[in-house]
């Protein structure tokens, strides 16, 4: 039974707009989400290149994946992907156009919480066509030394997330949500990205995350005893839930939603694209479930992965990667 996920697709009611800084480049960002037709997906333009400003936030369009997800088309990029992208699919929002003035996503307060709210201003909007919805029916794994990740099958969108590191502030932990529109709000949304502040001047000293600090950013003091944030923490677990955010936003770029259960351990965007690629390339572990409106009565009807690829249902994976980035954690 797949009763629970809506069978129509969803887009924004009205646009809304928000502006922050890079992360990375700690530069001004105006972004304005839009409504935009049935079956279109997440696409991004980006508002102040003259030409190529168009890039689908699909995987095929990863071309980094070193501490953000970055896409691109051309010579458009867009980085720091994974916080609104989580935001829009825990939302249940299917297709909005997204223009962009920088190439990189505002960081906000470093979670997908003002995103949330951002999606909320917009409210939602009921489309006429309805979804597919990707469904795993045999388990994956993909591992990196003692990283892993795996997706199983289960009859909704789970994922469990575990860390593990040598600080006394992280030690080990571990989280498991079942994601709604609800529990995404309330759990995971507002759990901020963090880094270790050798990290973060080592970054600094690269020309990167100049955009941030405590606003935006957790950080662990030297001894990895504390956190510098005066504020604390708002959740004990909040590193994890951050990760799960992080995967929550990156498995978006499969192009829809996906029942499966994915169990994470110490991994990061690499791992993530890594996972997405293992499913593609694995047809005979998934099924579409498609719906379909008879008069009033809307049914489903399941397609099997081995006879869709590659052209029949093309909203859904694009081609295989040449080549991607190596694998990284979500840092800062
Ligand atoms: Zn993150």
């Amino acid at each position: 039974m797949v009763s629970h996920i809506e069978p129509h697709q969803y887009t924004l009611r009205r646009s809304v707009s928000c502006c922050g800084i890079g992360l990375h480049t700690g530069r001004p960002v105006t972004m304005t989400l839009k409504p935009a037709s049935a079956n279109s997906g997440i696409t991004f333009f980006r508002s102040d290149l003259p030409a190529d400003r168009v890039v689908p936030a699909h995987m095929d369009k990863v071309v980094d994946t070193t501490l953000a997800t970055t896409i691109g088309e051309g010579t458009a990029k867009i980085s720091t992907t994974e916080h609104l992208l989580a935001a829009l699919r825990a939302s249940g929002i299917d297709n909005v156009n997204i223009d962009i003035d920088a190439h990189e996503v505002p960081i906000m307060d470093g979670s997908a919480g003002p995103f949330v709210h951002l999606l909320q201003r917009g409210g939602r909007k009921q489309q006429r066509a309805l979804r597919r919805i990707l469904r795993i029916t045999s388990p994956l794994t993909v591992t990196d030394g003692e990283k892993s990740i795996r997706i199983e099958p289960y009859n909704g969108f789970k994922v469990t997330g575990h860390i593990c590191f040598g600080d006394d502030v992280i030690r080990e932990q571990s989280y498991s949500v079942e994601v709604t529109p609800e529990r995404f709000s309330s759990e995971i949304a507002r759990a901020r990205t963090f880094g270790f502040v050798e990290q973060v001047e080592q970054l600094w000293r690269n020309g990167l995350a100049l955009g941030g600090n405590l606003n935006n950013v957790i950080a662990i003091h030297w001894d990895g005893r504390s956190i510098l944030n005066e504020e604390g923490l708002r959740f004990d677990d909040e590193f994890v839930r951050h990760k799960v955010l992080d995967l929550i936003g990156d498995m978006a770029l499969l192009g829809g939603p996906v029942l499966g259960h994915v169990i994470a351990d110490r991994s990061g965007h690499g791992l993530h694209l890594d996972l997405m690629q293992s499913i593609v390339d694995n047809p005979q572990c998934w099924e579409y479930v498609k719906f379909q409106k008879k008069g009033n009565v809307i049914r489903r009807r399941t397609i099997h992965g081995t006879r869709t690829r590659p052209k029949q249902l093309p909203l859904f994976f694009p081609p295989p990667l040449r080549g991607r980035a190596g694998a990284s954690a979500c840092p800062a």
